[in-house]
This record gives structure tokens, sequence and C-alpha cells, in this order.
């Protein structure tokens, strides 16, 4: 199937090409008749599905009667307005929007807070069809009266999930109350708690389900591995994997803004050139971060799950756990970053004794047990390989004790895997949740776990090309920066 078999005018098929699409995604070829059609929908879409354009190209094409090169404001009515969580993921769409809607007269703008808003006014007064701006920042213009919503008729919730993780549902439903009744609403989420539903009921109006992967799977396209370690050593042993990578760029999640810049620093100290991407860090300062990453000046970047949302990098090649995020949906959310766009991608994973329930719960989300794999030298905690460590000080002599997965105590005597990582023991098992590793995996949610094509020192040692070598040029493209497809 064609993009031009979908119904798209000749402005957007041709902005299709010119990106070098040549066929469209699963959720592009499902959203985009649907929206063209004026139905609302429910898009149960991660990153990395071209979901963006599943959105954008539709919506370009029915807002497209409204183009015109007048230079009159009155001319230019905002007519869609997409709603992003964070100025990242906002800017990333934006960029999107800009390069599918390059043929047409359309204008857009993307306004988010952390910046001064003249700027955003002086923009805004010239009449523009496409709004894309966080939520916070809209309603400043709102209150500021820079923007009149009174005639839009197609409204985007990106990463809803996302929203109400960070409390923007109240500020949501007041944008809400200030666009037409007969608009078209379109709302896209990663996942589907009982929340999103909620707020989908009171936003959609009889929306078509379009869901491409199940509900909280990961692509196929990722290898996923554990590495076993005492929470005091991760940091070595990150420096250690990264060291025998050398041409790799790594995307690194910690818990909190202060652990980020630590670690950051860590690195750099062992001369791997790192910065970190938080919150508290000013726009300016953000953007040169990840546009240094993106030109591969930076090879790892450390965030937080906040900070990294919406950052959309071409073969990114690693993302990897510092920490296990505390909701097994947040490890969705992070290695959607790497295996994108049918990419091979990897997703490493540090996790210590007091990680093990986190394992569990991502292991039981994703229905796939990660291989474990030790570094030696980098042994974890004892109470990492005793079952239900965690609850260990209080289980009854006589209780059974739980079979979770396992890896080996020590190093002596166990085969080492090529790249000098052991592959521990994996009992199919039943872990201390309940969750079942023995039951076989459905088909469906396949996610390629194969043993990590970690380190490959042997292949290093021998002068032979490291298959995971990175070609020398800037790959990771971001904020919709050169090279993006
Ligand atoms: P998204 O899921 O919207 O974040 O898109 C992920 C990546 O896929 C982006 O870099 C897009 O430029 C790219 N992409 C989107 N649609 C297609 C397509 N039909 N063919 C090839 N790449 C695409």
């Amino acid at each position: 199937m064609s993009f031009a078999d979908l119904g798209l005018i000749p402005e957007l098929l041709k902005a299709v090409a010119d990106a070098g699409y040549t066929e469209p995604t699963p959720i592009q070829r499902q959203a985009i008749p649907t929206v063209i059609a004026g139905h609302d929908v429910m898009g149960g879409a991660q990153t990395g599905t071209g979901k963006t354009a599943g959105f954008t190209l539709p919506l370009l094409h029915r807002i497209a009667r409204h183009a015109n090169t007048s230079t009159s404001p009155a001319r230019h009515a905002t007519r869609a307005l997409i709603l992003a969580p964070t100025r990242e993921l906002a800017m990333q769409v934006y960029e999107s929007v800009k390069t599918y809607s390059k043929h047409l007269p359309l204008r857009s703008i993307c306004v988010y807070g952390g910046v001064d808003i003249k700027p955003q006014q002086a923009e805004l007064r010239r009449g523009i069809e496409v709004v894309i701006a966080t939520p916070g920042r809209l309603l400043d213009h709102v209150e500021q009266k820079s923007i009149n919503l009174s005639q839009v008729e197609v409204l985007v919730l990106d990463e809803a999930d996302r929203m109400l993780d960070m409390g923007f549902i109240p500020d949501i439903k007041r944008i809400l109350a200030l666009l037409p009744d007969n608009r078209q609403s379109l709302l896209f989420s990663a996942t589907f708690s009982d929340e999103i539903k909620k707020l989908a009921d009171q936003m959609l109006k009889n929306p078509q389900l379009i869901e491409v992967a199940r509900r909280n799977m990961v692509s196929e396209t990722i290898t996923h591995v554990v590495h076993p370690v005492s929470s005091g050593m991760k940091r070595n042993l990150l420096a250690h994997l990264l060291r025998h990578k050398p041409d790799t760029q790594a995307l690194v999640f910690v818990d909190t803004k202060l652990a980020c810049g630590r670690l950051a620093h860590f690195l750099e100290r062992h001369g791997i050139s790192a910065d970190a991407i938080h919150g508290d860090k000013g726009q300016q300062q953000r953007t040169e971060t990840l546009e240094a990453f993106k030109s591969g000046k930076l090879r790892v970047l450390v965030a937080t799950d906040v900070a990294a949302r919406g950052i959309d990098i071409d073969e990114l090649p690693y993302v990897i756990n510092f920490e296990l995020p505390h909701t097994a949906e947040d490890y969705v959310h992070r290695i959607g970053r790497t295996g994108r766009a049918g990419h091979q991608g990897n997703a490493i994973s540090l996790v210590c004794a007091e990680e093990k329930h986190r394992l569990a719960e991502i292991q039981k989300l994703i229905k796939l047990e990660i291989p474990q794999e030790l570094v030696p030298g980098f042994d974890p905690e004892t109470e990492f390989f005793e079952a239900g460590s965690r609850s260990r000080a209080r289980r009854p002599a006589s209780a059974p004790v739980e079979e979770a997965p396992r890896a080996p105590r020590s190093s002596a005597g166990r085969s080492q895997g090529p790249a000098g990582t052991r592959s521990p023991r994996q009992k199919s098992s039943v872990a201390a949740d309940g969750f079942d590793f023995s039951k076989p995996y459905e088909p469906t949610a396949v996610s390629s776990a194969a043993p990590s094509a970690e380190l490959q020192p042997t292949l290093v040692a021998q002068g032979k090309p490291d298959p995971l070598r990175r070609p020398q040029r800037p790959i990771a493209v971001l904020l919709g920066g050169l090279g993006r497809k």
C-alpha cells in the first residue's frame, strides 16, 4: 500500500516523498483514512511507530482548504491544536508539521513555557493555522488573549498518559472547555489506564479505536539484557560498558535530576563525553545539549524520564537504564527511544538487588524474561540471587522458596560469553509476584530476547570490525534536525 492509496492530497504526497517515506506504517494505514473521514480517534501507539505522521498528515489534509497566502491575520484562524506534554515533544511534532506542510501555505507555531512569551504572542497575532503547544503555556496565551481557539476544527492530545503523569489533566479540561463542540478530536497514548479512558470519554465522540502494537508492548527490534550489579558498582560498570563501545551513542536513564548531573560528571571524568538533561536546566541549555547529542559530538546523554520525553533520535542504538524505572510502563517509554522505525536497538538495564521487584514487574508487563548477564568484576549484592529477597527477612523459615529468575552467585567456573559476560542459568519459574515465566510468550508480544551483543571484546581484540560500531556520521536526529527521514 502506498500513501497515495490513503487518499492524501498531492501537496502532502509530495512532502511524504520528499521525506523519503515509501510506505505508510501500520498506524498510518489505519489512522490516515479514519481521520480524513472525520472520525474521532483513540490511538494506542508508542513513539517509533510513525504515529506523528499518522495524525499530522490527515490533520493537514482536513485543514488544507483554509490554506492561503493572504497577509491578513483574519485569514489565518487557528484550525488545529496539538497538545504535547513536554517542550521537546512539542518541538518534535512541530518539525513534523513543518516537514509535511511544506508545500501548503499553512502557518504553524510551537509554543511552550520557560521562554519569553512575547515573541510567541507577536507570531500568534499574525494568524496561525496549526498551533502545537504545551498545556500551561497555551493557557497563558489564552489569558493574555494572544490566541483565539473558537475556530479550532481538529484537536490532538499526544502522549495523554504522560500528560496525566505530569499533572496536566486539569489544564487539558480547561482547554477543552474553550474549544468548539463540533470539533474532531484525536487522543494518543502508549498506555491506557482507567483515568485515560475517563478522559477519552469526556473528550471523544464515538471514537474509532486504533491500536497498532498491543498495549504496553515493546518493539520487536529491541534486544533486552539485564546486568546484575551492586548499586555501588553501577557507575563503574556503566563506564566499563561504554568504554567497550567507543563509537556508539547511548541514552542513559536515571531516577533523579541530582543523579543525572552527577553521573554525567563521573563519565566525563572517565573520558566519556557525557552531559545531563533534566527539567531544571534552562531551555537554551537543553536545546544545546540535545543538539550536541544529535550531531554526535556528545556520546552519552543522561536523562530523567520527564526530560527525555519526546526525544526523537533515528538509529539510537542503546538505551541504558542506570536505574530501573519505578513503573513498568516507564520501561516501555524509555526503551521506545531505541529500535525505532525498523532499526535494531538495545535496552540494557543495570539492576541491583533492591530493584529485583521492579524487574519482575517489567517482565510481567512486557511478557518477556530478560536475559541476565554478569560482567566479571561487577557482581551484584548476594541478595540478588536469593529468591524473593525483598521479603526474605520476613519469610518464615518453612515457607516455600519462590523460584525467581536466577543468576549465578560467583563467577568461578562459569562459562563466559563472547563479550566477557556470563549468562546465568535461566530457570523458567514463577516470580515472587506470581508471574509465571515458564508460560509460552504470546506470539504478537515477541521482543528479541537474544543475549545482548554487548561489548564484543574478542572481536575488538582481533581487529575485526565491531558489528556494534556506529558509522562516523551524525546519525542522531532529534528536534527534526538534518537527516530526519
Ligand atoms: P514517531 O513514531 O512519529 O515518533 O516516528 C518515528 C520515526 O519514524 C520518525 O523519525 C519518522 O520520521 C519516521 N517515520 C514516520 N513515518 C514513516 C514512514 N512511513 N516510513 C519511514 N519512516 C517513517
